[in-house]
């Protein structure tokens, strides 16, 4: 069997829904295909519940216009559908009731019980496509089968707990399809849980390691890895194959094409990893693998924006390394703060970590005693693979390097 993974730009309409079921149609292998949420309905649900929870009452009007925005694709696709609007409407009327009478406590748990439906709806609708197409699919509620711990918003997959429920439910007895929600998953206690931002090829990467896959394709907007953004390098080109290590480094220095946490999985497995363009599905896209040479021989780079950089320092003049060194990544890993690069001199650690304010304030809170913290906000992390003069130049000319960290394959830039 094979996974595939649609993510929101491949399902933002009803073209991107036929677009899909034609991609569908021309594989002949079981399928489980994890769909992502419309567009960008997890950034106006994440609106939708900041408003909520400040007890604005014009949240109604920003799901509304969700709610329309679902509606008027489900009619493209099934002008005379009623069965599927019905679903919709009871998935929507089911989420307003929830607003109304939730006591919003928790931001996080919170978060987790009302973005999750981005990928309820979207999977309802194409779930009913591929069947109105003729396929023999089935629509799945993940959160049945896919059990996390309870860190509502950054959730992880508790393994003793899915496994064998994800096996027992897709197990292609009489159906040749599954649909089924990335992104989201559930506590043992039934409570919905998120796996972050951008989760979905996760999920996918979790289902195919259970399931033993012959291989994962994430369809995406681009022709494949290319060696930078396109969006920031437009000159960027497509690398054809990639080593699980090289694709690791890549989506950990902050490459957002596919989902750090997703390369695991696949590797303990020697799954291998498609990424494709849902535009031109015949073409090649890029397979990550286990070890292979080099080929291309291009720079990678990858740019990670809105970073922040700590300078830590014992109050006492104690050495940085050894017993503080660990008392401080105590403290990060406590308020839930990844650290992105780290760099130690003899009695000062510098560390670049996303900019979420409320977290590393009540971190540099907890420092206080023992430390002082200086940061400087508004900063970016650039990373070359396999550099050259040339490719340095390119990117940190005119900007002032806070911070340079140097090995044999790569280098890293802390600018402002
Ligand atoms: P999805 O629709 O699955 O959510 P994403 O939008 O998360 O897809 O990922 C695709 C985007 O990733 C592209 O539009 C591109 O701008 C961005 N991207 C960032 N780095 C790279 C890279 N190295 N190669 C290809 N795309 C990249
Ligand atoms: N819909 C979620 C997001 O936008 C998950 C995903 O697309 O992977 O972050
Ligand atoms: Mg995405």
């Amino acid at each position: 069997m094979i996974v595939y993974k649609f993510g929101g730009a491949s399902v933002k309409d009803a073209g991107g829904i036929r677009n899909l079921a034609q991609i569908v149609t021309d594989e002949k292998e079981h399928l489980v295909v994890v769909v992502s949420a419309f567009g960008k309905t997890t950034n106006a649900l994440e609106k939708v519940l900041k408003t909520w929870m400040a007890g604005d009452e014009s949240y109604k009007d920003l799901l509304d216009n969700i709610y329309y925005y679902h509606l008027s694709v489900s009619n493209e696709l099934f002008p005379s559908g009623d069965s599927v609007r019905n679903k919709i409407d009871v998935s929507f009327s089911k989420l307003k009731e929830y607003l109304k009478t939730s006591k919003r406590v928790d931001f996080d748990y919170e978060y987790d019980q009302i973005v999750s439906y981005g990928e309820i709806w979207s999977t309802i609708i194409v779930a009913a496509f591929l069947k109105h197409s003729g396929l023999n699919s089935e629509w799945t509620d993940i959160r049945e089968n896919l059990i996390t711990d309870d860190r509502f918003r950054d959730a992880d997959i508790l393994w003793n707990q899915t496994t064998a429920r994800i096996k027992s439910v897709f197990n292609f007895r009489g159906r040749d399809i599954y649909v089924t929600q990335g992104f989201i998953g559930s506590t043992i206690a039934g409570q919905t849980t998120t796996l972050g931002r951008e989760g979905s090829d996760y999920t996918a990467a979790l289902l195919a390691n259970i399931l033993d896959a012959e291989r994962v394709v994430v369809w995406k907007d681009v022709p494949g890895l290319l060696n930078a953004d396109p969006r920031w390098l437009s000159d960027a080109s497509r690398l054809e194959e990639v080593s699980y290590r090289e694709a690791v480094e890549m989506t950990f220095s902050g490459a957002k094409v596919i989902h750090p946490k997703t390369i695991k999985p696949l590797h303990n497995k020697r799954i291998p990893l498609f990424v494709k363009s849902f535009l031109v599905p015949g073409d090649a896209g890029t397979v990550i693998k286990s070890e292979t040479a080099i080929k291309h021989g291009l720079p990678v780079f990858v740019k990670k924006e809105n970073q922040m950089m700590i300078s830590i320092l014992p109050k006492d003049f104690s050495f940085a390394m050894g017993e503080n060194l660990s008392r401080i990544f105590y403290l990060f890993i406590r308020h839930g703060i990844k650290v992105n690069l780290v760099e130690a001199s003899a009695i000062s650690i510098d560390v670049c970590i996303d900019d979420e304010r409320a977290r590393i304030e009540s971190l540099i809170d907890d420092l206080s005693a023992e430390f002082t913290a200086a940061y400087n906000d508004n900063v970016e992390m650039l990373s070359i693979r396999h550099y050259t003069p040339e490719a340095i130049e390119r990117i940190t000319t005119g900007r002032e390097i806070l911070l340079e960290q140097r090995t044999r394959n790569s280098v890293r830039f802390v600018v402002r």
